[in-house]
């Protein structure tokens, strides 16, 4: 399983630029049709032969300079819950605010390992001023310039050090592992129930995996598969989704684990950035995809035209890739879901036929 870090912090430390530096990606900034920057916010990093994920939890807030405390503490708390080290950036130009201190003390109380990054210190001299960082209980600053890259060097070497998972991939037999995903709403507990049903609660953890493992095994529909069950996610973590970038955030461990993802979409409301977001992620993992069209049975004129007509939408909005099957179906009527699984399972075995080859 691969390590996540997560980079918090007030707004204008200098975040993004610290993720742009170091996932190196100022250039894969697309702007697309939509103005989404998707690509912002998550990236991996490789280091010394490690590679990790990166995600900015303050890069999916629109006029991030108007963020209250309030809503800095959620970004803070679903670092915590997600995050395996978490770098908290603070501004030696502007020294220690209100609002670190209080961040810091969220952070001290976690437990978790956290580095403070000491940003902007574009030389020496001032690079020294980050001592006043100590302050925080939370170990040496380490004193970096994400704008001219100076110090990223120590500050790298320093976070695999952090590290408690093991990168290798968990070896888990020869069979699929699904995840269901999709923003808050899109039926992922609906399918996943009509799919599993009261079995749910009797299947067996298995053995041998990571401390957190969140595979749960099935032998249904007339093969072998492990589940990733997002719903078990969601209920260790802490924070409430009333952010709906929280659940992107909460996809990443889902999706990296997994080899087919299902991405539920709202046949009632199309496709929006969550959407985006959480197809960005499955793209850059490089997982299989299943676009599963939920709440079909909401649609009335269900014809061929009406079909395609959504068909070429999602195409359009997930181009260029658009390798993958489509389902339109409903987890409350249960139309198609068994089909998602077949697909799915299609999907998986092409996968590794190509990998084979
Ligand atoms: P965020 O809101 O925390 O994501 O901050 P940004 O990455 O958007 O940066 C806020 C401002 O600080 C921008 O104008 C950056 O150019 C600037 N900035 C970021 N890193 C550095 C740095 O290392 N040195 C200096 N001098 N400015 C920086
Ligand atoms: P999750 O947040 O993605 O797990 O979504 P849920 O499974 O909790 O579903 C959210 C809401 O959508 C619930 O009120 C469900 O009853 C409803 N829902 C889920 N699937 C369907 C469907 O296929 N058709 C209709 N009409 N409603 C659905």
């Amino acid at each position: 399983m691969q390590n996540l870090v997560a980079i918090v912090g007030r707004p204008n430390v200098g975040k993004s630029t610290l993720f742009n530096r170091l996932t190196q990606t100022r250039q894969a900034i697309v702007t697309e049709v939509s103005g989404t920057t998707r690509d912002r916010q998550y990236g991996k990093v490789s280091w010394n032969g490690q590679e990790f994920s990166l995600v900015d939890t303050g890069g999916w807030v629109v006029n991030s300079d108007d963020v209250m405390e309030d809503e800095i503490n959620k970004q803070v708390r679903i670092a915590i819950d997600e995050a395996d080290v978490i770098l908290f950036v603070v501004d030696v130009m502007n020294g220690r605010t209100d609002l670190d201190a209080g961040v810091a003390q969220m952070l001290r109380r976690s437990g978790k390992p956290v580095v403070v990054v000491a940003n902007k210190s574009d030389n020496f001299d001032i690079g020294h001023q980050a001592a006043e960082f100590y302050s925080f209980g939370l170990g040496d600053p380490y004193s970096v310039s994400a704008i001219n890259g100076s110090g990223t060097g120590d500050l790298l070497d320093h976070i695999i050090t952090l590290f408690t998972r093991d990168n290798e991939e968990e070896i888990l037999e020869d069979i699929p592992r699904f995840a269901v995903v999709g923003r808050p709403n899109a039926g992922k507990s609906s399918i996943i129930n009509a799919l599993i049903g009261e079995e749910r609660s009797i299947v067996t953890d298995i053995a041998g995996t990571t401390r957190d493992s969140i595979y749960m095994r099935y032998n249904k529909f007339g093969m072998d598969f492990y589940l990733i069950d997002t719903a078990g996610i969601r209920k260790k973590g802490k924070v409430t989704e009333d952010l709906e970038y929280f659940s992107v955030i909460r996809s990443i461990r889902v999706i990296e684990n997994a080899d087919v993802c299902i991405l539920m979409l709202d046949a009632t409301r199309g496709i929006e950035s969550q959407d985006l977001n959480i197809f960005s992620l499955i793209q850059k993992n490089r997982k299989g995809l299943v676009v599963f069209v939920n709440k079909w049975d909401t649609v009335e004129e269900k014809n061929n035209v009406v079909i395609k007509t959504f068909e070429n939408a999602i195409r359009q909005r997930l181009a260029p890739f658009t390798d993958f099957p489509i389902i339109f179906g409903s987890a409350l009527t249960k139309q198609r879901i068994l089909k998602v699984m077949d697909v799915a399972k299609e999907v998986y075995t092409n996968r590794k036929r190509k990998v084979s080859t």
